[in-house]
């Protein structure tokens, strides 16, 4: 029996090195993957490179990350920076929070530390915005230090070869793959080994369709062996996603327009907005505008109303339904809660995505007969 378990011990040791082996000589033969900051060793452009890049494709996070480097080449230029301009330039990509933390953190690396990023594990991971994977990964690339990142590209990969039928999104699962992937890290060269195997699970072994024909590791793959390719990596929660239905109304007075910065504690605070109301159900807007909410905020007042057709925004958790409803009134319209600015006013101001993707496509709105 011992000697049994002592086999299974030595072939899961062999496996391991064949596949940080064959995962190295895939990087150095076949790894086409191109990106800006591959192969900096810029604590500072990694670090803005991985915040930008979480939850967001690598194609649209390049375009940002190009713009802002060009814009704030350093942490100090960063730090210095107005956050409205900050936040307009974030526009776009969503979870505003990362831009909030990553302002925060810019302001305390250059004025607290004098502009130098910590250069290990523990004193990155202290820093606001960062987790263990960013720590991870900021410590390999920049500092070589022998720190395994541990995100979904990784998971995956190591959860199909390993043929691991544990959850991902578990605590102990989390704690397993993150003990995983550290015992298969090259620590000869991290930066290189955490760069292979994020580009190796985004480009060949995929989430979906994943192209195990041309699988250098195809034969020693555990997934691949026993079919369940398509099964690994295991999850245990679903998403639990909601509708959210979301009514803007643009009120334009004298070619000015009321806009409010948000202050509630969501994905979305410190952008600017229109009036908005939202309501539990889809309405069409003929509805809508007979509803208490919205002809309480007119009362008195005369107005004509332009209508714009549905809008849809897919988040992790949500979906976002709604529609924009362009309101003219006479020039003695007030809103307390909100001011109103000047067409080229708006242009600089950041809003979340919902109204962006309205924005940007120019609508010919209709006009909604009362
Ligand atoms: S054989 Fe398929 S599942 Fe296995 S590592 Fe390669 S791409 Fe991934």
């Amino acid at each position: 029996m011992k000697d049994l378990v002592l086999l299974d011990s030595m072939k899961s040791i062999s496996n391991q090195k064949i596949f940080t082996h064959s995962l190295l000589s895939w990087n150095k033969n076949s790894n086409q993957r191109q990106m800006p900051w591959k192969g900096i060793a810029d604590p500072y452009k990694i670090w803005l490179s991985e915040i930008m890049l979480q939850q967001t494709r690598v194609e649209q996070g390049t375009a940002y990350y190009n713009r802002f480097i060009e814009k704030f080449p350093t942490v100090d230029k960063l730090a210095l920076a107005n956050d409205d301009e900050v936040f307009k330039m974030w526009e776009g990509l969503g979870y505003y929070s990362r831009c909030k933390n990553l302002m925060a953190t810019a302001k305390i690396i250059a004025f607290d530390y004098k502009g130098i990023f910590p250069d290990n594990y523990n004193g990155i991971l202290k820093l606001k915005g960062i987790g263990p994977y960013t720590a991870a990964a900021i410590a390999s690339f920049a500092f070589k230090l022998p720190y395994a990142v541990v995100d979904g590209n990784v998971t995956r990969v190591i959860s199909r070869f390993f043929a691991v039928e544990k959850s991902i999104d578990t605590n102990a699962g989390k704690k397993y793959f993150a003990e995983l992937a550290q015992s298969l890290l090259y620590t000869e060269d991290p930066a290189t080994y955490n760069q292979a195997i994020m580009d190796f699970g985004a480009t060949v072994c995929k989430p979906r369709q994943p192209l195990c024909n041309i699988c250098l590791l195809q034969n020693n793959c555990g997934a691949y062996a026993k079919d369940l390719t398509k099964v690994l990596p295991l999850k245990e929660k679903k998403l639990l996603k909601r509708n959210r239905y979301f009514y803007y109304i643009i009120v334009e007075q004298q070619g000015k327009i009321f806009v409010r910065k948000r202050t509630e504690k969501d994905i979305w605070q410190n952008l600017w907005e229109f009036i908005l109301i939202e309501i539990d159900e889809k309405l069409p807007a003929e509805a809508f505008v007979k509803t208490k909410a919205f002809k309480d905020l007119f009362i008195g007042f005369n107005i004509s109303i332009k209508t714009s057709v549905f809008y849809k925004q897919q988040l992790t958790h949500q979906t976002i339904l709604g529609l924009f409803l362009y309101v003219t009134t006479d020039a003695t319209y007030k809103n307390e809660n909100f001011t109103a600015l000047k067409k080229a006013e708006i242009k600089t101001l950041a809003f979340p995505r919902f109204i962006t993707g309205f924005l940007e496509k120019q609508e010919e709105l209709q006009i909604l007969k009362g």
